[in-house]
């Protein structure tokens, strides 16, 4: 799929939150942001379609499918992926921009996707959020109640693959206390 040249040295740090669906890499991600706004997060574009409560250009841009190979075949994602049947990329201009200014640049994104990162930014820090168990994980899958039975397997099945590359990253983190979590990302991040 996505880019695989390395990109030159840079000033700011580019950090990748990557983990199964359903880990809470998500909400740990929105409770980073607002304990350290000076943090850059970057908004993927998506073919999926918006849940309840969700705003285009703040959770995802959403778009059509044609548009988003049109900006593949344009090389303006820095890596894309396709899970659970969309497709998912992150935008490259704004988050070079972002780096080359020196700003901490944060993305949340699937296994995929973070490889790619890896392997064209070897300089990132990748963090790898795991659920407590397989069990756990499942009921917090079912639980969020807003995708299809077919999403739903998908899905599970997809956690069950990235987990076994959890040793691929350079941090592994067990999303069980949240607070504790949270609190294991921040020493990570900031000492
Ligand atoms: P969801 O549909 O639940 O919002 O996201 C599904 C998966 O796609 C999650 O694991 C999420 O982290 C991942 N994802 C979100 N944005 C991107 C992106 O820009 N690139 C890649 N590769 N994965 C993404």
């Amino acid at each position: 799929s996505g880019a695989t040249t390395k990109e030159s040295p840079s000033l700011g740090k580019l950090i990748v939150l990557t983990g199964p669906s359903g880990v809470g890499k998500g909400t740990l991600m929105q409770k980073l942001l607002q304990r350290h706004p000076e943090l850059y997060y970057s908004v993927s574009v998506t073919t999926r379609s918006p849940r309840t409560g969700e705003v285009n250009g703040k959770n995802y841009y959403f778009i059509s499918c044609s548009k988003f190979e049109q900006l593949v075949a344009q090389g303006e994602f820095l890596e894309w992926a396709e899970f659970a049947g969309n497709y998912y990329g992150t935008p490259r201009a704004a988050v070079l921009d972002h780096i080359q200014s020196g700003q901490l640049v944060v993305l949340e994104i699937e296994l995929e996707g973070a490889r790619q990162i890896r392997a064209s930014f070897p300089s990132a820090l990748s963090i790898f959020i795991l659920p407590p168990s397989s069990s756990e994980l499942e009921k917090r899958i079912r639980g969020r109640g807003q995708d299809s039975d077919e999403a739903i397997a998908c899905r599970l099945h997809r956690a069950q693959e990235e987990i076994q590359a959890a040793h691929e990253f350079d941090i592994q983190i067990v999303n069980d206390d949240f607070d504790a979590a949270l609190n294991e990302i921040e020493t990570v991040l900031f000492g």
